[in-house]
Order: structure tokens, then sequence, then C-alpha cells
């Protein structure tokens, strides 16, 4: 089994925001024009703290990296990345939904397929 883990900093433009997350790939999953989906990106990040500096957030990085590693899990499949978002600001609060929701129905209710949100149809 694959861990799919990495630490990640994304820098946005009012600065860094770092964070352990698998299945990072999702951050663009049904993405909207800014071409990332905001609300996943939002819940990947929004824990973080706001570093202003690159070395601050590096060396943040640095210390979840080797949490991570001297954790339960021992790996980090995927070292540490840099995401950069320049063009986006981070959302202030978290996006009700996707830009593009995919509308999937259980049990009569229709939820985005995405996010995990209700929609009222
Ligand atoms: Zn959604």
């Amino acid at each position: 089994m694959s861990a799919d883990n990495g630490i990640y900093i994304l820098h946005t433009k009012d600065g860094y925001r770092v964070t352990h997350a698998q299945a990072i790939e999702n951050i663009e999953w049904q993405p909207d024009e800014s071409g990332f989906n905001l609300r996943t990106l939002y819940n990947y990040f929004r824990d973080s703290v706001c570093y202003k500096s690159k070395k601050e957030a590096s060396d943040r990085a640095v210390e979840l990296y080797e949490e991570e590693i001297s954790g339960p899990c021992g790996i980090v499949e995927y070292g540490i990345s840099f995401i950069e978002a320049t063009h986006i600001e981070f959302p202030s609060e978290q996006p009700s939904c996707c830009k593009n929701p995919l509308r999937t129905s259980t049990d009569g209710q229709v939820q985005c397929y995405n996010c995990g949100e209700y929609l009222d149809e």
C-alpha cells in the first residue's frame, strides 16, 4: 500500500501555508477558473499559519517532515513540495461548494461528489 503523502507548501498572494496531506491531487479535481478546487484547497490548508517568508514556511515544512518520519506512519512518500498559486488569494472562509459541483444522488439527497456538500435542488 502506498502512503501517498507529502509535506506541501502552498504559495498564494498573501503568503505561504504548510500542511501534511494525502492525495494532494484532489486540490485540482474539478477545478474552477483558478485551476484549483478552492474548497478542497481550503480544507487542506486552513489549519496552517500563514507565513510571510519562504524561509519560515520551509522551516515549518522540515519540522512537519520530521514529525511524520518519526510518527507511526514513518514515511513521507513525496517529500516536501511547493505548490505555486500566486495568482490566487487563499479563501478567507470555506467556499460553500466547488465552482463546478458534481451532483450525485444518494437516498434522495443531492450531494456534491467532490466536496461532500449537500445541494438544494
Ligand atoms: Zn462541491
